[in-house]
This record gives C-alpha cells, structure tokens and sequence, in this order.
C-alpha cells in the first residue's frame, strides 16, 4: 500500500514576467477564490501559502477585511504559513539576509498562527551549504527543494560544513508534478497521479510520496477534492489523501524510523543541476542590482545596526522616544525594504526592465533610512565623547574643520586594528577630505588632531578600512556576529547578550 500526499499549494513569484502589481492582482483573485473553496468546500482540507509570508502582507493591503478568516483558517491548519519571509535566491543574498529573512517570517507567523517547520525553498536557483546550519539555528530540522541535486532518493540528509544537517523531502520531480492534473475529469486525473507515483516511487526509500498539487501562479481546482476522493476510491494498493507538507514529512520519518532506512547524506552546496537547470547566467545578469545589494547590506549589517545600537545604548535612559534611543523598529523597516528584493526573480535580474526599475526606488529607500539613522547615529556617539584633552591644533584639517570642532573616527570593521589607513578620508561640508596620516594615534588614546573641540563633534567615517592591516589585539573594532550561532536562545543580559570576545547583539534587533 502506498499514500499519495497530494498538496494544494501556488509558487507564488512577486515578480518577474510582470509587475508586482499585477501579479498581485492576481494573487488577490487567487486567496479570494481559495477563501471561497475553505468555505464551501470541507472536503478541500489544506492549501499551503508557498512557505513565504509576504504574501499575507500583500494580499491584506489589497483585502483587509480578510485578516480574521485568513487568521481562523491558519490556526485551523488549513492554510499553511511559514516559515520565510520571500524565497530568496540563496547565493546572491549575504547570509545575514537569509538569517532576517526567517525571523521575519516567524514574526509575520505568529501574528496569524502556527507556522510551517520546514525549510520550502522551491524554486531557487541552487542552494549554498550553510542551509541545514541557518535552518536549524531556527529549529527547524526539515528541507524542501527542488533545483540543485544532482540525482538519487527523494529523501536523504542535507548536511552543513558545521555539522548540522537536516532531512530533506526532496522536491524530485519538481514543486509542480502534479499540476496537470485535471480535477475536471476524474478518469483521467486518477490514471495521470497513477503514473506520477510510480515515477516517484522508484527512487523513494519510502511508500509516501509527494504530488504538488500547484505550480506558478496557479490557482486551486475547485474540484479537488472530488476528484482526491474518486481517485482513492478507484486507484487498488493506493491511498490519495489530501495532505500538506509537514503531514508528508511526518508519515516518511515515521516510516524511517520503523524501517530503520539508512538514507543517504549529501554534504554542502547544492549546485548540481543534472535534472533541472540551475540558470546561473543570473549571477552576473543586470550586475548593477548585485552591486546596490551589496552596498546596502553592508550599509544595514555594518554601520546602521551596529552603531545605531551602540547609540541607543548611551541614550536608553533618554525621554521622549526618538530614532536615536529606539531605532529598531525602523532598521527593522529598511529591511524589510531590502528583502523585498531578494526574491529570485527580482534580485536574480531576470524579470521585465519595469521590476527592476522598481527594485531601485527600494534600494533608494534603504539607502536613505540607512544614511540617516547611521549619520544620526555616529553623530550621538561623537558627542559622547570628551573632547577637553590638550590644546587646539588645526594644522592638517581642512578649513571647513575649524577648531571648534571634533573629529570621531569610528571603526567599522568586524577587527581589531593596529594601524588606521595612513590617509583616512572624512566627509563633512558636502565634500571628502583626507586626513593627514594618522601613524601612531590609534593607541587607545586621544591625540590632539583627533579631538580638539569642546562642543561640537563631527562624525566621520573611514571608507578605506579594507586597507587595513588584519592584526588583531590592538585597537578595538566591533565584532559582526555569525546570528545564527545561538540564534533561537532567548537568554540574555539587560537587553545584551554576548556571544564572542568583543561582540554584542541587541536583542531588540531579534523579536
Ligand atoms: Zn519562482
């Protein structure tokens, strides 16, 4: 006897052949007629949302006199949420990204209900090793996929370089196998998911199998569960059973585990591709999104965040609330923004020219959100510090510089350095400046050219650090944590918690 797990399910692209817009109204029409189907329909038990939250967000700016009967159906388990926020392409995204792109999705989750524990990733392009390590960091000890394995089981281990590994309910014949099925002939939809689970069974360990009943945009068969039923009926040895993915996951690791199957263990990247193309010209494809990308998750992970929590801390007990004392929720915001181009299709490049015109007006939002909280930032930092050592000295400054003013310098580096760049630039007055060589000052201690005003700082950030020497024990920097290590505890100091030598995380960054 074998089941056939048949899921309801759409792979839902924000963008890509058109607009976010437009396939948003499509997406409006598509969750209208699902509602309507959950009603009418007991019979039709589960659709699953395509393991990215986003989509709730989308569909209830259009319908917001949805949210309570989207929020009764996933506390049901009919609708299946979770657990990211957009699928992503999982190479041309930091790895910061990924680890905000899942706490966003369990932050959007727990306002409607339980999320899914399963690490869906239909469609991207290939996946990087450190999946099953993230994954885990989060809880979470299943993968879904498709794109990337070379061949074998349609269930083995996915194993990070660290260790850390996870069961996979490989995607084999794709996240659409069963998307031809027509719901309106019953005779046919029954001889067709015949055919498909013997395809799946030769390379199953198990007798469960997976038929994704969906595919790209596609909308639910209003007679699924009709046609499930028929199929049921008349298929011998065979159960059909409207089911969703955990369900899936749930019968193979049962079976495994009685049959005590020895599954197989792939170790690493996923980049295999041969039974489904992997399209790598997209790395390269519209290079300017990569670069923008880049430039603003340096921005967020490595000025916005660490400096605007170091401000934040020096003003916690500052009243009323401002962007200095509080500025989570608006980081949090920026990246938002900035996920919004990640999906595969947006930052992959390979959508209509109209997306990725669209996709620069974001990378401009986060930019601005980013400059200004950072400058504001560094900028109440700056004044922290006392400027009343020695007397003035103007020599090397430009003259915009005058001698009232003080000069920060902020290392923004995940590193100790012993040696600044021996010519620092400083933007101040709308222009960029170079220091003179500052060999010798940064021993800790304030030098006359670095402070030498009593009122006023002037925030300055070094833009060559790359440059600088990689020698530790000398001059503190801040360290930029790998956020997974540790990423689900939830004990902390005061707010702080310390994960390595010279690295904070502010657990407000992290609800
Ligand atoms: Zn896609």
């Amino acid at each position: 006897m074998r089941n056939l797990h048949v899921i309801s399910h759409t792979h839902w692209d924000r963008e890509w052949y058109r607009p976010f817009q437009l396939f948003r109204l499509k997406l409006v029409h598509l969750v209208d007629g699902m509602l309507d189907i959950l009603e009418k329909d007991p019979g039709f038990k589960y659709f699953m949302l395509d393991g990215q939250t986003i989509v709730l967000d989308d569909y209830l700016t259009m319908r917001p006199e949805k949210e309570d009967i989207l929020r009764e159906h996933i506390r049901k388990g009919r609708i299946i949420i979770g657990p990211w926020h957009i699928l992503p392409d999982m190479f041309l995204v930091g790895p910061e990204a990924h680890i905000r792109n899942l706490q966003q999705g369990d932050r959007t989750a727990r306002k409607f209900g339980p999320k899914m524990m399963i690490g869906y990733m239909p469609d991207s392009f290939g996946h990087i090793g450190q999946i099953p390590q993230i994954l885990r960091g989060f809880g979470i000890e299943v993968a879904s996929l498709w794109r990337g394995v070379y061949d074998g089981s349609a269930e083995f281990w996915w194993q990070a370089p660290d260790g850390s590994r996870v069961l996979m309910a490989y995607l084999r014949d794709g996240y659409g196998n069963g998307a031809d099925l027509p719901a309106d002939n019953l005779e046919r939809f029954a001889s067709m998911i015949a055919e498909k689970g013997d395809t799946l069974a030769a390379a199953s360990a198990t007798s469960d199998l997976l038929i994704m009943y969906g595919t790209d945009h596609m909308e639910p068969p209003r007679n699924t569960s009709e046609a499930i039923a028929y199929a049921d009926e008349m298929l011998r040895n065979t159960h059909v059973i409207h089911s969703t993915l955990p369900q899936y996951v749930a019968a193979i690791q049962a079976s495994i585990k009685k049959q005590k199957v020895e599954l197989p263990t792939i170790v690493g990247e996923l980049r295999a591709c041969k039974r489904m193309h992997l399209l790598p010209g997209v790395l390269s494809t519209r290079m300017w999104i990569k670069q923008r990308n880049h430039a603003c998750e340096t921005l967020l992970g490595k000025w916005v965040e660490p400096f605007s929590t170091f401000a934040s801390l020096v003003t916690a007990n500052d009243r009323p609330q401002t962007m200095i004392n509080s500025p989570s929720s608006i980081v949090r915001q920026a990246w938002r923004l900035l996920m919004e181009n990640h999906p595969h299709d947006s930052i992959c490049g390979c959508s209509i020219d109209q997306v990725h015109e669209e996709m620069k007006v974001r990378f401009d939002q986060v930019e601005q959100i980013g400059e200004e909280i950072t400058k504001q930032g560094l900028e109440s930092l700056a004044a922290c510090v006392t400027t009343d050592r020695g007397p003035l000295t103007t020599d090397h400054l430009p003259s915009t510089v005058h001698d009232q003013s003080a000069i920060v310098i902020f290392n923004p580096s995940s590193r100790r350095h012993r040696t600044p760049p021996q010519r620092p630039r400083i933007r101040t007055g709308g222009r960029e400046w170079h220091l003179p060589p500052l060999s010798g000052a940064w021993t800790g201690k304030p030098r006359n050219h670095q402070y030498n005003s009593r009122r006023q700082g002037v925030a300055v950030r070094v833009r060559e650090h790359k440059r600088w020497p990689r020698r530790r024990d000398d001059r503190p920097g801040y360290q930029s944590t790998p956020r997974w290590r540790g990423g689900v505890h939830r004990n902390h100091h005061g707010g702080w918690r310390r994960t390595q030598p010279h690295c904070v995380e502010r657990q407000a960054q992290r609800n």
